[in-house]
């Protein structure tokens, strides 16, 4: 990626209300321009709704208003399920939804990918690799091109700490981590809080994945609540003690590039406090 942008988890909620027959995938992307904004993720976690129709255009029209585009998968998947049908079904869906995001020209997409149903590492992570390993051999088959991403799970009991994040990007080629801060924050119940923690984070994962790791980043970033299980809800920057000003300090120091998806509850309001902090430094 040519720089850091930062964009909006889905359709600005600013977005003018579609007349008729239109689009607001459409309506979203231009909005995000319009707001000073350059990414936009599209958010395909309860179906995938976007149009074969409408993907190409969205393709074109985020090319002409240079709106980089992400997507988020489905919240029902589990790629540790030990039942047959969960499997199949959350292989179904992340597949439908790469599919989907890549005719869109999404560059890379992120998910939850699975749950560790209380097994111990030796049974869930190679359970987790080996789907990952089938659906991208599967998609590059097929000519999808798009990053896979696990995302940095926000609660104890999700697939997807930093090291796990790693160790399946290098086991596994076409995945990439998804790291959400907000999430690596709430996981380690406030611990994990400020620029040396952040910044350590991106010095283990540029020792993993090498120096394109940092030029090749897709992230969530919010405020956040959280319990001693994890996260519990997202919040806006002003209501959390999470303090974006931490995150930048570390981004700037290790010169990430790549995406910056806010998921707070005012999703282009925190974007642009992330953004004006970024281009202030
Ligand atoms: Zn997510």
């Amino acid at each position: 990626m040519d720089r850091l942008r930062f964009g909006t988890a889905g359709i600005p909620l600013s977005t003018r209300k579609p007349a008729g027959k239109e689009s607001r995938t459409l309506l979203g992307i231009e909005r995000v321009r319009e707001l000073g904004l350059e990414s936009m993720e599209i958010e395909f976690v309860r179906s995938v709704n976007v149009s074969a129709e409408v993907a190409p255009r969205a393709k074109e029209l985020a090319r002409k208003n240079d709106v980089v585009l992400t997507s988020h998968g489905q919240y029902f998947v589990n790629l540790n399920a030990t039942d047959k049908g969960t499997l199949a079904a959350s292989r179904k869906r992340i597949l439908d939804a790469c599919r989907r995001a890549s005719e869109c020209g999404a560059w890379s997409i992120c998910y939850h990918a699975a749950y560790y149903m209380k097994m111990p590492a030796e049974q869930y992570y190679p359970n987790v690799r080996d789907q990952l390993a089938s659906l991208t051999k599967q998609l590059r088959d097929e000519g999808v091109k798009i990053w896979l991403r696990p995302e940095y799970g926000g609660k104890l009991s999700q697939f997807g700490d930093l090291k796990e994040l790693i160790r399946v990007a290098q086991d596994v080629e076409g995945v990439a981590p998804c790291i959400d801060w907000a999430h690596a924050y709430a996981r380690s119940l406030g611990k994990l809080c400020n620029a040396k923690h952040f910044g350590e984070m991106l010095a283990e994962m540029e020792k993993g994945l090498g120096r394109e790791a940092l030029d090749n980043m897709h992230c969530h970033a919010e405020g956040i609540a959280f319990g001693d299980t994890g996260e519990r809800n997202h919040l806006n920057f002003s209501e959390c003690k999470l303090d974006p000003r931490e995150l930048i300090r570390a981004w700037k120091e290790y010169r990430i590039k790549g995406v910056i998806t806010c998921e707070s509850p005012s999703i282009e309001g925190d974007a642009l406090v992330l953004k004006r902090l970024w281009d202030k430094n």
